[in-house]
């Protein structure tokens, strides 16, 4: 995926940053405040406002959302030797964070609503333990946005009592049962990737309520200093922690948040109004009602029964791009990716189908009513040549 080039309007893209003269000042201030490098103000700013944004005690700003994890991981003393249960339907960084730290990702299949399975993942915690190899921690992935269900999830965490590092990378501004997406689990890790809900150009956050953690991770994350004049190392340290120039991007973003959430949400009814009338076209994830809806829908994405609709996910993905329109496949199952092969992996069927018959489709919130109009004359176009 490109970002904003000069010929964007030609291109329609899945997810480009939704940036506004308010970032660029925001981002000019800081630069004239000469807190460039690498700490300042606007990182403890924006990490206090999102820690009370999403009600947590702390947050430590990172350079990424793959850093968040890792660190995550690392709080909780995972290492070489443990298994750690990941969804398999997520993008890579999930199971990377876990080779990181030297342990070994143990996949896990999902629902049909791409959320990890919470009965396949009590079964995979239940044969581990009873082979002897019991699992040292959970990640669950909010796919697109949408927050798993926490109840059986933190449940289970509970049972084998292991912690929870949340993959909330996706779902930056969502909600369940009452909570804001990461404040579930130990922790929690937001990615600010270019392409997510809200973008720092590049960065990631780790939400924890204990302290302890908070500390460590900012200790880990600025190569393990002692605090000594001449910088006394005891362990192996990262240098993952965000620049204060991209923290001042975050605060202009996370005020914008709502508003960009919003446009989100107002996409995926376009789309849903429009799968409505397509017998064997189906929303992921199901229904949305808006505005009651708790999704950030950062992407919109579809399945289709092409045994009802007489084509493919593929070759609508294909019509689409002939028009200059970005969609793709859903993430392809980490038990199918060569670098994972040889990983034990707890399968149902539903992710080597979602990534069959699934596609996502244009979903920012900085698209111009020019481009939905040109995404849903493609769409229409397309059935219409196709329809039964
Ligand atoms: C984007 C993403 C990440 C990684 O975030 P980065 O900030 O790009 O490192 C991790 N997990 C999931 C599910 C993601 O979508």
């Amino acid at each position: 995926m490109k970002d904003n080039y000069a010929d964007s309007e030609k291109q329609i893209y899945l997810s480009l940053p939704d940036i506004t003269e308010a970032e660029k000042q925001a981002l000019l201030a800081a630069f004239d405040s000469g807190y460039v490098a690498p700490l300042g103000p606007q990182v403890d700013e924006f990490e206090a406002r999102m820690a009370e944004y999403v009600g947590r005690s702390h947050a430590v700003a990172l350079s990424s959302g793959t850093a968040a994890l890792h660190l995550g991981l690392l709080n909780y003393g995972i290492g070489p030797g443990d298994l750690v249960l990941v969804p398999t339907l997520t993008f890579a960084a999930t199971a990377n964070a876990v080779v990181y730290t030297g342990a070994t990702p143990v996949f896990v299949d999902c629902g049909k609503d791409t959320n990890v399975d919470p009965l396949l993942l009590g079964q995979a915690l239940a044969t581990l333990a009873s082979e002897g190899t019991p699992a040292k921690a959970i990640m669950p992935v909010d796919m697109l946005g949408k927050v798993c269900e926490p109840g059986p999830l933190l449940e289970l965490a509970e049972e084998y009592d292991i912690p929870i590092v949340w993959d909330a990378a996706e779902s930056v501004g969502s909600s369940r049962a009452g909570k804001m997406a990461g404040a579930f689990g130990e922790c929690a890790a937001f990615s600010f990737n270019g392409n997510k809900s809200m973008t720092t150009s590049g960065g990631g956050m780790l939400l924890t309520d204990d302290e302890e953690v908070a500390e460590r991770t900012k200790y880990l994350s600025t190569q393990a200093r002692q605090p000594v004049a001449h910088y006394e190392h005891t362990e192996i340290g990262y240098n993952y922690r965000m620049s204060n120039l991209l923290a001042a991007v975050g605060i202009a973003q996370l005020k914008r948040l709502e508003s960009m959430k919003k446009r989100r949400q107002m996409i995926r009814r376009r789309y849903q109004d429009f799968v409505a009338q397509i017998p064997g076209v189906e929303i992921v994830g199901g229904q949305w009602q808006y505005p009651d809806g708790e999704d950030n829908c950062w992407l919109t994405a579809i399945t289709v029964d092409s045994k009802v609709t007489g084509w493919e996910a593929a070759e609508l993905g294909q019509y689409m791009g002939s028009r200059r329109i970005e969609t793709r496949p859903i993430w392809k199952p980490m038990h199918q990716q060569p670098v994972f092969a040889s990983h034990r992996a707890f399968l149902n069927g539903n992710s080597d189908w979602l990534f069959e018959t699934g596609l996502d489709l244009p979903s920012g919130s900085q698209m111009s009513e020019d481009d939905l109009e040109r995404i849903f004359t493609a769409l229409t176009q397309f059935t219409e040549r196709h329809g039964k």
